[in-house]
């Protein structure tokens, strides 16, 4: 009686008090209080058990309740919690070396907080780069309609989706957006990489001399998990060098073996310029990004006084608690090898979840490594989206059988019909079962 009193009476200071993400004052019942978690598993306060198939975010890499990282931020805490990184501390300077280890080359690293921060300071350091050099005409970006950079207003005007934007414009200036590569939609770019020739003809027509760089990720993940052709990231790189541009690498989500690699970059053998990571680099356990950048980047920074340094700062970004508890991280992924099995089992579930192909209303199933979409149709021939009741029915038929998978695309574009899983790396044998059960089950059930 107590418990039930007790969850009435947090529901409904939630409702009074919690500005939710993406809601607002509207009620809406469908709010979980997660009160526990461990390995892909989280419980609600009244006690139902669900897979989170969405690793939170898309972000909860080692599965929940490894308290080995809890330790690791515990014993940092006692030891030095916190110091700017204007000075050093060894968490930050061990962090940084275990990070160029994964990215395979020579990059230095500046630490903020979140993805969307990791991004804005990448928008920095490459317009600053430019004018280091004595290039003072180059501000522009150009990223890909239906890609998500982030909240703020440099992120959010990269981002490709307007009815996240058009609220609140207007936002940082300079950013322009092409469309994106979508092999379902456009099987023909295979060939023809026109979605890539519009970055070069787009820069040509602006002045290439005006464009600071181009942000990508290297499969637009929020925006409906849209597969490029295998060389069009490798083109856009040319691109980029051809006009004096910069590629900008966003692996908030790609990153930290979601796509089978350690980077999604290295799927598509080439070496951004800059590269922004979070989510992924403490499985979210503490808030913590990194925006990476070639040597020759930095060392355009050459000056010490007050103009010719990177005046960027930000209080907590690289807290000490948070890179030792993402070394700590980093070693669970590479003790249990879990950027090798998000390969594995990415190929396991394209291959298991074939049949669900046969039904008529599963226009595409896509992704590499742990991160699939799933695109449902009304119509396979014309790929006419399918209605969102369809894939709320989904949705919610996996969350009835215990299961929580996400939804995304892109409203203004006319896409809000991609299904989409990233669960934790971690996960068992058995999970994994569950996964493709339910899935399956809740599909023909539509
Ligand atoms: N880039 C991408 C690709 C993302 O998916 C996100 C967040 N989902 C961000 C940037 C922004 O990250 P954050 O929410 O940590 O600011």
């Amino acid at each position: 009686m107590q418990a039930i009193y007790q969850t009435q009476n947090l529901q409904k200071t939630d409702e009074k008090y919690l500005w939710h993400a993406m809601r607002g004052a509207a009620p809406n019942s469908s709010n979980l209080i997660i009160t526990e978690a461990d390995g892909a598993w989280v419980t609600d306060i009244d006690g139902n058990r669900y897979l989170d198939g969405m690793s939170g975010l898309w972000c909860v890499n080692v599965g929940y309740g490894r308290k080995e990282l809890a330790k690791a931020a515990y014993d940092q805490l006692v030891e030095m919690p916190y110091f700017p990184l204007a000075h050093s501390h060894v968490p930050a300077i061990k962090l940084a070396e275990k990070l160029n280890e994964w990215l395979g080359d020579d990059y230095v690293i500046f630490f903020s907080n979140s993805g969307s921060e990791a991004n804005e300071t990448a928008f920095k350091i490459a317009r600053q780069y430019h004018h280091q050099k004595g290039d003072h005409n180059r501000y522009k970006f150009i990223s890909r309609y239906r890609a998500y950079h982030g909240n703020s207003m440099g992120a959010l005007a990269a981002t490709g989706q307007a009815q996240r934007k058009y609220k609140y414009e207007p936002l940082g200036q300079g950013f322009l957006h092409v469309a994106p590569p979508d092999t379902y939609r456009n099987p023909e770019d295979v060939h023809t990489l026109e979605s890539a020739n519009e970055i070069d003809r787009v820069m040509t027509w602006e002045l290439s001399q005006t464009i600071a760089g181009v942000i990508m990720e290297p499969i637009i993940t929020g925006g409906g998990i849209l597969m490029p052709p295998d060389d069009y990231m490798a083109k856009v790189k040319e691109i980029c060098e051809k006009h004096g541009a910069l590629l900008i690498c966003d692996e908030v989500i790609c990153g930290f073996g979601r796509t089978g690699k350690p980077f999604g970059f290295m799927n598509y053998g080439v070496k951004p310029d800059i590269i922004t990571m979070a989510k992924g680099i403490t499985s979210a356990y503490l808030p913590l990004s990194a925006t990476a950048v070639k040597r020759e980047i930095y060392e355009a920074y050459t000056g010490s006084d007050d103009y010719d340094r990177f005046r960027h700062v930000n209080t907590f970004g690289g807290n000490p608690a948070a890179c030792a508890l993402a070394l700590k991280n980093l070693e669970i992924m590479e003790n249990e090898k879990l950027v090798e099995r998000s390969k594995e089992l990415g190929e396991r579930l394209l291959y298991e979840l074939e049949d669900i192909k046969d039904h008529p209303n599963v226009g595409d199933v896509r992704g590499k490594g742990l991160l699939l979409g799933i695109e449902l149709v009304e119509n396979k021939q014309t790929k006419e989206p399918a209605s969102l009741d369809k894939v709320n029915k989904v949705i919610s038929l996996c969350k009835d059988k215990g299961l929580i998978i996400g939804k995304n695309g892109d409203t203004v574009a006319g896409f809000n019909n991609i299904l989409q899983l990233s669960p934790p790396l971690s996960i068992t044998e058995e999970d994994f079962s569950f996964i493709i059960k339910t899935l399956k089950e809740s599909i023909f059930q539509l």
